[in-house]
């Protein structure tokens, strides 16, 4: 018989083990922030209008589930495209921009990852923000790629570090590879202004880095899906050729369903044509082909003129129903309770979350204290908060910062 005594136990997810914590709590008023999934202000899961009707078409078109080529349904991959990077995109209309659907962001990343391992023709390390999103280190890890880190995230104004963003641009070997948040930056909310991507897509240029995007927000940042995508498309327009991946979890509010998508800009058709059969040849062995359901959906909610406007319309309530709770959140802070501390950043932050700049022990307190389950590194999941706790979450705040 075969032992599996040697396996030591591996460390919980330091995410979805809040939920774990939050969920053993019995007390009524606990709130969970830790999570980055959409809750309507009744603290529910909401499931987008245009994503429900879609399902309903797509119940009544009786389609069949036969198996979906290795790079996904063709109407969503082109959809998807255009969306990120706009219908008068000077490569997509050249049609050389090469796309596979994914297994929603993660998903993408890890082809991104193996890809990037097998043909990146310079150096295998790829540089990330500090701090960024907990997986992604794992996931280009996994993949093969080296990890370096770049700096981001400015402590002493809760705001973005441009100085030292540039300077890692500036010192990394050329032909490095940066992934980059394209908006709404997890954990922090804190993105380049546009004059700030303009000058950081000059540098990148300069030094021949290679920018990887990662997209996982498109919409929930300002509420306008073209807005969102200013980093990618000015990237693109100035000649860079970069890849992307896309994720649906949060703008259509499709966590469960893993529905993303990996694309490169390549220099011609029969590059294209190269790139995307080495995609099949790490997408067959890995999981032979994507989920259809998901697709589906968006491509039918991309493709009919009146689900896409709707969908617009309540990607734009979601990002404004958080924009309002950050707002409550700092007047209670500051009009109610009368904080001595700036709180400007969490209106100057922008996407799901807040960076708070809450330290470890004050998020001990908050969860031991108050029953306010977030992530050590103080992260606040706005989308966990509503009009009736907002206040509540105030105090509390106050109470571990006074
Ligand atoms: N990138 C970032 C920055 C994220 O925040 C997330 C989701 N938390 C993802 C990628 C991937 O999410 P998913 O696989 O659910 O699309």
């Amino acid at each position: 018989i075969t032992s599996w005594a040697h396996i030591p136990q591996g460390p919980p997810d330091a995410i979805l083990g809040v939920t774990e914590a939050f969920k053993k709590d019995s007390h009524p008023k606990k709130m969970n922030l830790g999570v980055g999934a959409y809750r309507d202000d009744a603290g529910k899961p909401y499931v987008l209008n245009a994503v429900q009707k879609a399902e309903k078409k797509i119940v009544e078109d009786k389609l069949n589930k036969e198996y979906l080529p290795i790079t996904g349904l063709p109407s969503f991959t082109k959809e998807a495209a255009t969306l990120a990077y706009g219908a008068d995109s000077e490569p997509l209309q050249e049609g050389r921009i090469a796309i596979t659907q994914s297994i929603s962001g993660t998903g993408g990343l890890r082809i991104a990852g193996e890809f990037l391992s097998r043909f990146y023709p310079h150096n295998k390390k790829i540089y990330l923000p500090i701090p960024t999103w907990g997986n992604h280190n794992a996931v280009f890890k996994s993949s093969g790629l080296e990890t370096e880190q770049y700096r981001y995230f400015k402590k002493s104004t809760n705001g973005l570090d441009f100085e030292g963003f540039l300077e890692d641009i500036q010192n990394a070997p050329r032909n490095s590879i940066f992934m980059i948040h394209a908006c709404a930056h997890n954990p922090t909310g804190v993105d380049p202004t546009p004059a700030q991507w303009d000058e950081l897509s000059k540098v990148i240029k300069g030094r021949g880095h290679f920018p990887l995007f990662d997209m996982a927000y498109q919409g929930f940042a300002s509420g306008d899906t073209n807005h969102d995508a200013y980093a990618i498309r000015k990237f693109v327009a100035d000649g860079h050729r970069i890849a992307l991946t896309q994720s649906f979890a949060k703008n259509m509010g499709l966590y469960g369903e893993r529905v993303g998508t990996f694309s490169i800009i390549s220099e011609s058709l029969k590059e294209k044509a190269a790139i995307e059969s080495q995609i099949k040849l790490i997408i067959r062995p890995m999981y032979s082909n994507p989920p259809i359901n998901g697709a589906r959906i968006v491509s039918y909610v991309l493709s009919d003129p009146a689900l896409y406007k709707e969908w617009l319309g309540e990607v734009k309530l979601m990002a404004d129903r958080i924009i309002t709770m950050r707002n409550k959140l700092k007047y209670h802070l500051v009009e109610d309770f009368g904080s001595k501390y700036s709180w400007d950043h969490i209106t100057n932050q922008i996407g799901m979350f807040c960076y708070s700049g809450l330290n470890p022990e004050q998020v001990d307190r908050l969860i031991k204290e108050y029953h306010v389950y977030l992530t050590k590194d103080g992260r606040i999941s706005i989308a966990g908060i509503s009009s009736s706790n907002v206040k509540y979450l105030a105090e509390a705040i106050h109470e571990v910062t006074r």
